[in-house]
């Protein structure tokens, strides 16, 4: 993935689950390029989330986004989940049974009461291992890429498209980070694994000044809103209401 692969944090397995939204000061954020375009603050966030796409359209024009491959997003804390599905796919690309996948793999399965299990966790819900020397995915290469990307579950192949993150153009810019070793500038921030965030994400306040504003890749609107919902659609499916509530989508 890129991101985050998360993740959702699932309290009761995880020492730091990762925040839903950041501590910074907004004030001390640049102003958007459309500023007029607001969210709306008294409804919940839940509702807000869902309405997102026809009330806030400040991603109408797209947003400028390129992935720069930096791997960060499969390093944040928080879990990646695989659907039954993603765990037959993942399994058929490695070669292996969904056993061996789980045994290999997976740290901990969710099987939902209405599951047809079998002794190789058909119906099951599985969440990704991770390196114990530094919490990142274990399908991630050294190369920063990923190891099963052509299968890659709908958690990661979404981000940074999740409806928690086009809730309105502060929770976008407020994903955004700068790459290691670039002066900060007011607002900025840089990467870490609680807080995670996305190097590849353009704010359009930066854009907007850029010298290479021509440069700057944009992700169309009709792109956006499909993986948007292909995100929602799967946390919607997601067996346990517990680790929803903490989850990465809302
Ligand atoms: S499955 Fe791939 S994209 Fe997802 S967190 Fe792991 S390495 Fe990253
Ligand atoms: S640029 Fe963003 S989506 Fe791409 S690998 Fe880095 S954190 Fe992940």
């Amino acid at each position: 993935m890129g991101k985050r692969r998360r993740e959702i944090s699932r309290a009761s397995d995880h020492d730091h689950p990762r925040p839903t939204s950041s501590s910074r000061d907004l004030s001390q954020r640049p102003l958007s390029i459309n500023p007029q375009k607001k969210s709306l603050p008294s409804l919940p966030r839940r509702i807000r989330a869902r309405i997102a796409p026809f009330t806030l359209p400040f991603f109408e024009d797209g947003l400028g986004f390129e992935c720069t491959e930096c791997g960060k997003c499969c390093r944040v804390s928080g879990d990646v989940w695989l659907s039954p599905e993603e765990v037959a796919g993942v399994s058929a690309l490695l070669n292996i049974t969904a056993k061996a996948f789980r045994e290999q793999h997976v740290r901990a399965v969710l099987s939902p009461s209405d599951a047809i299990e079998d002794e190789e966790y058909g119906g099951s819900w599985m969440c990704l291992k991770k390196k114990q020397h530094d919490g990142s995915c274990t399908f991630l290469k050294e190369s920063g890429q990923c190891a099963i990307y052509s299968a890659r579950p709908v958690q990661c192949e979404t981000y940074p498209f999740w409806p928690s993150i086009l809730n309105s153009m502060e929770t976008w810019e407020d994903e955004a980070v700068v790459q290691d070793n670039t002066p900060l500038r007011s607002g900025e921030r840089y990467w870490n694994a609680d807080e995670g965030g996305c190097e590849g994400i353009i704010a359009p306040s930066a854009s907007s000044t850029s010298e290479n504003n021509a440069d700057v890749r944009i992700v169309e609107r009709q792109t956006i809103v499909a993986k948007m919902k292909a995100a929602r659609k799967q946390w919607r499916r997601f067996p346990a209401d517990e680790i929803k509530e903490t989850s990465w989508f809302l």
